[in-house]
């Protein structure tokens, strides 16, 4: 383990559409309540209190997944 582990967390937020909604991760320790997030996968998202539902139906970013992994792969 080194000091230059990063933080992230994950969050379900919309697509453009409105409709279709992803699992990101993104950058710290907790969403902090700002309205634009850019993920870990370079994406510009529109953030939002995500309900319950839309935890349960969102799916997780593949892209973000693998580039955390990429990243505590020493
Ligand atoms: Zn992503």
């Amino acid at each position: 383990m080194t000091a230059t582990q990063t933080y992230h967390y994950w969050l379900p937020v919309p697509d453009r559409t409105g409709y279709r909604w992803t699992r990101h991760a993104f950058r710290g320790n907790r969403w902090d309540g700002r309205t634009a997030e850019i993920s870990v996968c370079n994406i510009q998202c529109a953030m939002a209190q995500p309900s319950e539902l839309d935890w349960f139906q969102a799916p997780i970013c593949q892209e973000c997944t693998d580039i955390l992994l990429d990243e505590q792969t020493p």
